[in-house]
């Protein structure tokens, strides 16, 4: 017995209070439904419930279970993705939000010239800078995103962050201040071929604040599926 479905109504109440308190229209949120470690059964729990956007962190896992499903569902690649693995996916998903070098995005654009596809990618800022995984400083981020704007067979959507893990959520609201600000100064600049409206950001510690601060898209495992059981 899960409770996948009340999970979700709290959540969806959660994300309609935040955007009610900041003036937002719900429709600006889309909810991603990071599956990822759940079986099949649960990512046709949540379809059932009106979700559409899967979002995976492993290249292994979409290969799995992409074949899965029939009806149209939007596949986000969440995850570090390394460059020999992207033909592997690049038919698949809808959105890359882990972008965060010109290596990465050079493969991209190759692999999706072959099937003829303009595939929409985020850039993956580490804003917290912290023990630094992956994504990209600040400063190289509009460096960068000039560079990938030149490849005609990538679209940059906009960009993505994965905030620190913190007991009280308040302490990741200057990151994602930081990230609006990012993504607002970058549009003034007016790059070619560059027009972003979606930020990636906010989690299921965290997802009201980032709401609040301007989030787009909020990835949620956690609090819909329950904690993972990684073996
Ligand atoms: C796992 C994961 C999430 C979801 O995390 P929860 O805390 O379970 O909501 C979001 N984004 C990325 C990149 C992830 O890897």
């Amino acid at each position: 017995m899960t409770h996948i479905k009340e999970n979700l109504s709290e959540i969806e109440k959660k994300i309609q209070a935040a955007c009610e308190r900041t003036g937002r229209t719900r429709e600006e949120v889309t909810l991603i439904a990071v599956t990822k470690t759940k079986p099949v059964e649960d990512i046709r729990e949540v379809i059932d419930y009106g979700i559409n956007d899967i979002g995976e962190n492993k290249v292994q896992e979409i290969l799995m279970k992409y074949p899965e499903f029939q009806e149209q569902l939007i596949w986000h690649m969440i995850g570090h993705l390394q460059t020999n693995k992207v033909k592997m996916i690049i038919d698949q998903v809808d959105l890359i939000h882990s972008v965060d070098s010109l290596k990465l995005a050079a493969k991209i654009n190759d692999e999706a010239k072959k099937i003829d596809k303009v595939q929409k990618i985020l850039i993956q800022i580490n804003i917290a800078e912290e023990e630094s995984k992956f994504g990209l400083e600040v400063d190289d981020v509009e460096e960068l995103i000039r560079d990938i704007a030149k490849l005609p067979n990538i679209m940059i959507k906009g960009l993505m962050t994965i905030a620190p893990f913190v007991e009280d959520s308040e302490e990741n609201r200057g990151i994602f201040r930081q990230m609006t600000q990012i993504f607002v100064d970058i549009n003034k600049k007016n790059i070619d071929n560059v027009i972003m409206n979606t930020l990636s950001m906010g989690m299921t510690n965290d997802y009201e604040v980032a709401i609040e601060e301007g989030s787009t898209m909020v990835r949620i495992g956690t609090a819909i599926f329950g904690q993972r059981n990684y073996h």
